[in-house]
């Protein structure tokens, strides 16, 4: 499974719709200071799920609509598309009968993110255990932003770990074994009920 194409539009700098293309082997990103080379990898993080603004250099989640030019005026939506190529069948079992897997992710004003793969519909955590079942992820080890290897030597221990889970690709099962417990929980709480009511009858 590889990501074949990302596309911006409106995604902070790139307010007009632009297209980066990631053919096979490796894809440099050249040009001068402040020309938006860091904004597309955090298009890259942002819609495989991120959901810390601070991540993406922002105050809120926002901040990635295009904030407006002294001769352009702002946007109010940010879409960002990533194409994956499933030929090689690998992707969870809910998306795989497609060869390519087109994930949007689209922010409005005032209103909110959502996501889509392949037209439909679908929740952050879905994305989110798409990725993580891949092996990367909005915080992935493989995508290194300026300053992070500083934070990783200043970081606590449990934060350490959670890059060390990333990397051994088993945050998509944390987070699986996260969600499984919150639903046996609810699970107990109505068997508890249940037990009252048994009680209540006889
Ligand atoms: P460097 O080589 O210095 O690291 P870079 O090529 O990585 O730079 P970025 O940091 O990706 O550049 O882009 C910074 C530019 O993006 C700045 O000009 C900033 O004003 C612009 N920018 C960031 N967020 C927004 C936004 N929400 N709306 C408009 N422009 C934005």
């Amino acid at each position: 499974m590889k990501f074949t194409q990302l596309r911006l539009v409106g995604f902070k700098s790139f307010v007009d719709p632009a297209e980066l293309r990631i053919d096979p082997g490796l894809t440099g990103i050249i040009g001068p200071n402040g020309c938006g080379k860091s904004n597309l990898l955090e298009a890259l993080r942002w819609v495989m799920g991120a959901t810390s603004a601070k991540s993406l250099r922002g105050g809120g989640m926002e901040d990635v609509i295009f904030a407006g030019t002294d001769n352009r005026p702002a946007r109010d939506k940010a879409e960002v598309t990533l194409l994956v190529d499933n030929s090689d069948k690998t992707a969870p079992a809910r998306f795989n009968d497609a060869d390519t897997l087109e994930v949007v992710r689209r922010i409005v004003r005032g209103k909110g993110s959502d996501y889509r793969i392949n037209g439909e519909e679908v929740r952050a955590k879905d994305v989110q255990l798409l990725f993580a079942d891949l092996g990367t992820g909005a915080n992935s080890p493989a995508l290194v932003r300026q300053g992070q290897i500083n934070e990783l030597i200043a970081a606590k221990p449990e934060n350490r770990r959670r890059v060390l889970e990333e990397a051994a690709g088993v945050a998509g099962l944390r987070a699986r074994r996260r969600e499984a417990q919150l639903r046996l929980n609810a699970a107990e709480a109505n068997l508890d009920r249940l037990q009252e009511v048994v009680d209540d009858l006889e």
